[in-house]
């Protein structure tokens, strides 16, 4: 499987999955139509399923577009999200397995961005698909859940193995890290990857995909339990961590 990350809109990323076996693929979160029609095109790729991880508008925006060129595709999305993604067709629960060419995808139910959100983790490749739950460096905001359901998500996405690769839906992670130093501020990996990053996008180069490792060091949001985060938010319990750091990111 090999999976490709499209720019969209200003700052999302849609991710082409392709079978070049069966020439098959298969989208996560297409915020528009148009650069997987494009990509489409160029691979001679026939599009079987999309695969939603929450209703926001810029994760399903290509939903409609994408079902009318493809009409046999498959549309997946949350249980939760019943009537909120257009053309859902499945209802995913934690648990549930989908599968894409000979891949089989675990889905997670990782409430707190919103209150249906789900991520798809493919354990053969080592692929973690977390929509706006997990960011390089930073996490989405609690639109829907509380700081608990978050840290509960997050908790169970930190614990994959250390070379999962992370392929989050935005391209957060300058202002994620500029914020994270501002708490984590002795943190020497975090002083490191602040300046790579910082170069990278200097060059306009993607920060995506991250991996579980480089963010267990580096991303406050999972880092509830460690001195420096409490000692910045005065708190010890791991939602009342989370939160006061939220409260702070939401702020910066
Ligand atoms: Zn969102
Ligand atoms: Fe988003």
């Amino acid at each position: 499987m090999q999976v490709y990350r499209l720019p969209a809109l200003s700052d999302n990323y849609i991710f082409l999955l392709h079978d070049p076996v069966s020439q098959i693929a298969a989208v996560v979160d297409p915020a528009e139509p148009k650069p997987v029609l494009s990509k489409l095109a160029e691979l001679d790729a026939e599009l079987v399923a999309i695969f939603n991880t929450h209703h926001h508008a810029d994760h399903v925006g290509g939903n409609r577009a994408l079902l009318q060129k493809f009409p046999q595709l498959i549309i997946y999305g949350g249980d939760r999200d019943r009537g909120r993604i257009p053309g859902q067709q499945v209802f995913l629960q934690a648990g549930d397995r989908v599968q894409f060419g000979n891949q089989i995808a675990e889905v997670f139910f990782v409430p707190g961005h919103t209150l249906a959100h789900i991520a798809y983790y493919f354990p053969e490749s080592g692929d973690l698909f977390c929509g706006d739950t997990l960011f390089a460096g930073g996490c989405g905001r609690l639109f829907e859940g509380t700081p608990a359901q978050m840290v509960d998500s997050l908790a169970r996405l930190r614990q994959l193995p250390d070379d999962t690769r992370v392929w989050c839906a935005h391209e957060y992670t300058l202002n994620n890290l500029k914020f994270a130093i501002t708490v984590d501020g002795d943190n020497p990996i975090l002083q490191e990857r602040l300046r790579d990053v910082t170069a990278a996008r200097q060059k306009q180069e993607p920060t995506i995909p991250t991996n579980i490792g480089i963010e267990k060091q580096t991303n406050p949001f999972l880092r509830w339990d460690f001195p420096a985060l409490q000692a910045a938010t005065r708190m010890s319990e791991p939602h009342r961590v989370f939160a006061k750091l939220r409260g702070m990111k939401d702020l910066f």
